[in-house]
């Protein structure tokens, strides 16, 4: 028999399987998924790789091919479900099919397990008593402290019982040479999710939430999976929903997955999971220790759990009998992954569900484009709340035009009106939450002059004032001190304009002395578990104004909450992708969410530079149905994602010159390759960061309706660069239908 190997190189030349012969003692061992140790290339030096198919035959002369070595030591298999999805993101993102494994592989290496020592009682209680009055009668006090302990229960902690007797291992030894006891070696999972699960009182589930479950259960009883978009405004219950179905799911032996976005697995919202499932749920987060992180993956693998949460990765958890994932705020970008293969959670949970004959729950108050087309082309299943369950009403939008604040001579970042409603609050000690989309005291550094902006010489972005005068980059951490004259003209009316949280948390405690002030943007999060100790300040009503970025607009329950303003509305609009309009109405949806979830009704307040713009009017209407038909029209009319596709080519190098050279013949190649007349090339252009570390970047641009026209042309670009000696210092990466963080 032969096996079918991929190893563990990245190298786009290596990107293939490579053919060993299975020796006969290894047969049954072996699966696709194996991770074994191969002889490879001049020096036959052994190196790891991955089984992922097996023939009979051989394409080569079989004298000459290699055997595995063996297995390979202190690794992990990989499921066979999952190496099919491996090789699905292969063909459907780009990268390499090592690249993908890796990427469904979600530990790197074994990790030691958790040992806990116990110490059994192997005599019988009458036999043990005898010895008892033997210690006794030689004053050996230790020994009989020991075996009284053990006369009571056979089996002991051996650290807690040790430490608490005060009884040294020679003691233990002793008494395990005379036969009285044994030491056994017990292993433990580590597990990260410390509750015990109280369980709690069931619900009267709403109308709307007891049809959304009835359809899903009816077509789970038929065996019929499905995608579903569960549309609910924040605070519908949709997260009781999620459990009522996962409860259908678990109750028939299944599994499942909950994706959440990384900043949203919170303590809170784990526990409402424990409270109906108990010990049977798990996590999976970046916090985790490597050994957790491990274990959680061998009790996803054993049984002993039944729902795993966390964000995008934990989309890759090993469960035997998956039959549900459920991917709340399916709209969030942090579902997209940066890395080769730059994958999106969405695509790939309903891939891994076609896989397994799973069913896909995605939920979010404003979906994303993606999903409510594939609702309106049917192939996806609409589940809709319209009402909150608590029967709050939603918060009073209303939006402030800051041009007319400006021509009525107030040149703060706080309205007139916004102003009068936070005295308002905080008089009737109620709280508010000032949001901003920018983070740093002042943003960036511009000349009034002539306009020169001071830009990281690493990055080419522009650096930002942080307090202390330091200038900073966002993305390599380049600092520089503060200047006063213009390095371009020599003026000196260089200075910052756009306000960032800590000068609007500044501004607000100069107005509002009497105001207790909190403030969490990167800066004040960059510590661990800071980002949960303000939260809890602030819902513990420590203070009264919480400032801050996108972070505080992220699902988060503040009953007290009663006003929202959102002071720069406009900002994310200026992103230079196409995403920006949906992204702002998004964020403005959640930010009029936070207000008013307790019994008294809120308001929220939005400052624009461009109150006609549709994604404000509508987001303040929290009319998400006639944002998406304008946007739909935007996208449709520009060829943009859902209504068609987009393959970013993106080409990096160190090299400017040879970078130009290769994007220009990239280009000419892809239009000889994608004769289709439908396929449209836009670029070479610099994307948004044209550098990072020193690296130069050039992104080319495809459009076509059909995904696989783009694919097709992806596969031959990939050959044509393997052979072609001029791309060896050019990285090429795709990103397909890409989405801006
Ligand atoms: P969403 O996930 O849509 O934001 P949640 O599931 O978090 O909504 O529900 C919001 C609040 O309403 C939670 O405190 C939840 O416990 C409560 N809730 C949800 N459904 C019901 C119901 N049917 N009866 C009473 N309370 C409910
Ligand atoms: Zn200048
Ligand atoms: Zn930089």
């Amino acid at each position: 028999m032969y096996a079918k190997i991929i190893i563990d190189i990245t190298h786009e030349k290596l990107d293939r399987t490579f053919e060993y012969e299975v020796p006969k003692d290894m047969e049954d061992g072996l699966a696709i998924g194996s991770s074994v140790l191969v002889p490879f290339g001049n020096q036959d030096r052994l190196r790891q790789g991955f089984v992922v198919g097996f023939a009979k035959e051989c394409s080569f002369d079989p004298e000459k091919i290699k055997a595995i070595h063996s297995k390979a030591p202190k690794s992990v298999s990989i499921e066979e479900n999952l190496v099919s999805l491996a090789a699905w993101m292969k063909e459907h993102y780009g990268g390499t099919m090592i690249q993908a494994l890796k990427t469904v592989w979600p530990v790197k290496k074994e990790e030691r397990p958790k040992e806990k020592r116990m110490i059994h009682r192997t005599v019988s209680v009458e036999e043990g008593r005898k010895w008892l009055s033997f210690f006794q009668r030689k004053n050996q006090k230790a020994r009989a402290r020991l075996l009284e302990v053990l006369l009571k229960s056979e089996d002991v902690d051996y650290g807690w019982i040790t430490r608490k007797l005060g009884v040294t291992a020679q003691v233990v030894r002793a008494l395990e040479e005379k036969k009285i006891l044994t030491v056994e070696r017990e292993t433990v999972f580590r597990n990260p999710v410390r509750a015990s699960g109280a369980g709690r009182a069931r619900i009267t589930y709403t109308e709307e939430q007891q049809e959304a479950i009835r359809i899903f259960q009816e077509d789970y009883e038929r065996a019929r999976f499905d995608t579903y978009l569960l549309y609910g405004v924040t605070g519908s219950g949709k997260t009781e929903v999620y459990m009522e179905m996962i409860r259908t799911v678990v109750s028939v032996g299944r599994q499942a997955i909950v994706l959440i976005p990384e900043i949203a697995l919170t303590y809170q919202t784990v526990m409402r999971f424990v409270q109906v499932f108990g010990n049977r749920v798990s996590i999976m987060n970046s916090r985790l220790s490597a050994g957790e992180r491990y274990d959680q993956m061998m009790r996803a693998r054993s049984g002993e759990i039944d729902v795993m949460i966390g964000p995008r990765s934990a989309l890759f958890t090993p469960f035997e009998h998956l039959g549900l994932i459920v991917m709340d705020e399916e709209h969030e970008a942090t579902y997209k992954s940066e890395q080769v293969p730059r994958y999106h959670a969405r695509e790939t949970a309903i891939e891994r569900a076609r896989i397994e004959g799973a069913s896909v729950v995605l939920g979010s108050a404003t979906p994303s484009l993606e999903a409510f087309a594939g609702c309106k082309k049917g192939t996806y299943r609409l589940l809709r709340l319209t009402k909150r369950a608590k029967e709050q009403q939603m918060a009073q939008v209303s939006v402030v035009d800051m041009r007319d604040e400006l021509k009525n001579g107030n040149r703060s970042i706080i309205s007139d009106a916004l102003r009068g409603k936070i005295y308002d609050r905080l008089e009737k000690k109620e709280q508010i939450m000032l949001f901003l989309n920018r983070r740093g005291f002042a943003g960036f550094l511009s000349c009034r002059s002539c306009g020169y902006v001071v830009k990281c010489p690493h990055c080419d972005v522009s650096l930002s004032w942080h307090k202390g005068g330091r200038m900073v980059c966002h993305y390599c951490g380049y600092e520089e001190k503060v200047i006063s004259v213009c390095p371009s003209c020599g003026s000196p009316h260089i200075g910052a304009f756009k306000a960032g949280t800590q000068q609007v948390e500044e501004l607000i405690k100069k107005e509002f002395p009497q105001a207790g002030v909190l403030r969490m943007d990167l800066d004040t999060t960059r510590e661990k578990e800071s980002y949960e100790k303000i939260l809890s300040a602030f819902a513990d009503q420590e203070a009264d104004i919480l400032v801050g970025t996108q972070m505080i607009v992220k699902g988060h329950d503040f009953p007290n909450v009663t006003l929202v303003g959102v002071l720069a509305a406009d900002l994310s609009l200026y992103m230079s992708d196409f995403r920006a309009a949906e992204r702002t109405f998004a964020l403005l949806c959640q930010a009029a969410g936070r207000a008013g979830r307790g019994s008294v009704p809120g308001e929220a307040v939005i400052q624009s530079y461009h109150p006609e713009h549709y994604s404000i009017q509508t987001a303040a209407r929290q009319d998400y149905e006639a944002f998406f038909e304008q946007e739909m029209k935007f996208r449709s009319l520009m060829g943009y994602p859902p209504s068609a596709h987009l393959m970013a080519i993106l080409m990096i190098s160190e090299d400017e010159a040879l970078l130009e050279k290769g994007a220009y013949y990239l280009k000419i190649f892809a239009k000889a390759v994608g004769s289709d007349p439908k396929l449209e090339l836009i670029g070479p252009a610099s994307p948004a960061v044209a550098k990072i570390r020193d690296l130069y970047r050039k992104a080319l641009y495809l459009k076509h309706e059909d995904y696989q026209v783009l694919i097709a042309v992806k596969n031959k670009i990939e050959q044509y660069i393997e052979i072609n000696e001029g791309f060896s210092r050019i990285r090429i990466q795709f990103d397909f239908d890409p989405v801006q963080a």
